[in-house]
């Protein structure tokens, strides 16, 4: 099951799967720093967070856990986390329209404001910009 997350971690210790793992450092996956953020920098509740990363509650359950050991083995042995990729997928966000009259939603990537379009389920003229970023 592919995880969702927004970003890898905007920092320096970031590094792919094939760079040479720097001593004194332990890794952490994305997913496990991806459950962190949303949990604990978000603030999400643990149903929300899975939901995002598009896995079960006590899957995200376990992720998260596995992401405390890393972050405590890490002050303890004041070790380095080093974040590297795993089985996810990055999260898009949505740009598109949507309907009034069906609240049907559509991406268009070429979508804006501006541009006007008919709701492709039931033809209605009454739709409105959308975008979402993702969370
Ligand atoms: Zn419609």
């Amino acid at each position: 099951m592919r995880r969702h997350v927004k970003y890898p971690p905007p920092n320096s210790f970031y590094f792919t799967d094939t760079s040479p793992i720097p001593e004194n450092s332990i890794t952490m996956s994305i997913a496990e720093f991806e459950a962190m953020r949303l949990k604990h920098y978000i603030n999400l509740t643990q149903k929300d967070a899975a939901d995002k990363m598009n896995v079960s509650q006590p899957t995200f359950s376990r992720v998260l856990e596995s992401a405390h050991k890393v972050v405590t083995k890490a002050l303890i042995e004041g070790k380095q986390i080093r974040v590297i990729g795993g089985n996810i997928r990055f999260k898009k966000g949505f740009k598109g329209y949507g309907c009034l009259k069906c609240d049907y939603e559509w991406q268009d990537e070429n979508a804006s404001k501006e541009k006007k379009t008919d709701c492709p389920k039931c033809g209605s003229s009454k739709v409105y910009y959308l975008v979402k970023e993702p969370l």
